[in-house]
């Protein structure tokens, strides 16, 4: 179902009136993690006056550490549904437990599978039941052909409003946090007609690379972006070293925009 054998024209995906997939390259952004309802109000503005089309924050986390901040759960997911509200951006965050799924059909728009979890197939197949646009990561030790293997089960279930994200893979490469696959998230475009993401700011780890990954993926034909942005990262309780700026953030969306026209 995800093959392009079996569907011949690119899928559009629609997240209220976002459409990704279609001409235009959409970017969500926020901060990695929901910490309070002032730093997502602060960076939802801040993101939105700069052209991004949808809100991102982490509710649940996936932390490596069980020690490290875990996030705000179902209340980290109600400041979002209000910010979201407040400031006009469909709001997108990363379920974890299948327990949480009345949560996500009640307040998300987007339903975010992250890395951790994308071979996790009864998530996979209890967010296709949902029938809310989903964004589905690859795993860090996937393969491209894994990845949209994962993509199957959701779409299996009757959901065909599904997105892809790139966001780094794990190799002997120590520079970067991740290796952002450029060659991978082409291939993949090749393969099937769903929108293709790239996640910049995972496999960065620093915010100093974030800008040129950022590009090298719409470059190489990225529907949509999803950017980490925190109004003081350097106090951030996660992800601290890649968060962007708001400022920053406001030059890589004319950057972006720049290329886009050029391509
Ligand atoms: C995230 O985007 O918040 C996240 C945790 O990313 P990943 O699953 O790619 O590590
Ligand atoms: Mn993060």
């Amino acid at each position: 179902l995800a093959g392009n054998d079996w569907k011949k024209q690119p899928t559009v995906v629609n997240v209220k009136d976002v459409e990704i997939g279609s001409k235009k390259v959409i970017v969500a952004a926020g901060p990695c993690a929901v910490e309070n309802e002032e730093q997502v109000l602060t960076t939802a503005k801040a993101v939105k006056r700069a052209g991004a089309s949808l809100l991102r924050g982490g509710a649940y986390k996936p932390r490596t550490s069980p020690y490290s901040f875990q996030g705000l759960g179902e209340e980290g997911v109600k400041i979002l549904r209000r910010v979201g509200d407040e400031v006009g951006l469909p709001i997108v965050t990363e379920i974890m437990d299948t327990r949480d799924s009345n949560i996500f059909s009640q307040y998300v728009d987007m339903i975010q599978i992250g890395a951790r979890n994308a071979q996790n197939f009864s998530l996979l197949k209890e967010v296709g039941k949902l029938g809310k646009p989903v964004l589905l990561k690859r795993g860090m030790g996937n393969t491209v052909e894994e990845w949209l293997q994962a993509a199957e089960y959701i779409l299996l279930e009757g959901n065909g409003n599904t997105v892809l994200c790139e966001r780094g893979i794990r190799t002997f490469e120590k520079s970067t946090r991740f290796t952002l696959d450029i060659g991978g998230m082409v291939a993949a475009k090749l393969m099937t007609h769903l929108p293709i993401c790239a996640d910049p700011s995972h496999p960065a780890g620093k915010r100093e690379l974030v800008h040129s990954l950022a590009l090298a993926a719409v470059a190489a034909g990225a529907d949509m972006l999803l950017i980490e942005v925190h109004p003081h990262p350097e106090k951030a309780l996660s992800d601290s070293e890649q968060q962007l700026t708001p400022e920053s953030f406001e030059v890589l969306m004319n950057r972006i925009r720049t290329l886009a026209r050029a391509l």
